[in-house]
């Protein structure tokens, strides 16, 4: 998700999103692009996100508002471009580019009401984790069973 988009985002629909990390420390506002979600399973999204996986949607730079904590944002910079993440505590926020205007990725999970922002594909599956696609056929519950706790 860290590449220099190719697409021009002016024609397509936007909707604007607030958005958070764990702690509350940073709440920012942004118009993101619905039909720019990606899920993306590189080697580096799986180890900055700790997660098999990252599912990021692409949103227009400059409509980035924080609404407080922007000084608690910090950024790591990695496959070309930047990974901000809280620096109270550690939720991974979104992705610049290495030239700040030119876009953002907004990671998914931060973001209120997100049901409506889902990935549209996979990206990087070359490095998907074997599994990664075998999930909705696993037992699954609602909160943590005592068989899954203990
Ligand atoms: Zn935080
Ligand atoms: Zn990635």
């Amino acid at each position: 998700m860290l590449r220099r988009a190719t697409f021009s985002i002016e024609i397509e629909q936007k909707i604007m999103v607030t958005g958070r990390c764990l702690c509350g420390a940073i709440e920012y506002q942004i118009e993101l692009i619905p039909g720019q979600v990606y899920s993306c399973h590189c080697t580096l999204c799986q180890r900055a996100h700790g997660t098999a996986f990252a599912t990021q949607a692409l949103a227009v730079g400059d409509t980035l508002n924080f609404i407080k904590g922007k000084d608690k944002l910090t950024d790591y910079f990695s496959g070309g471009g930047y990974r901000a993440f809280c620096s109270v505590c550690g939720s991974r926020l979104m992705n610049y580019a290495e030239d700040k205007s030119q876009y953002v990725s907004v990671a998914v999970g931060g973001i209120e009401d997100n049901d409506q922002i889902c990935p549209v594909a996979n990206v990087c599956i070359e490095s998907q984790r074997s599994w990664a696609t075998e999930v909705k056929n696993i037992p699954s519950y609602k909160g943590i069973p005592k068989e899954v706790a203990e």
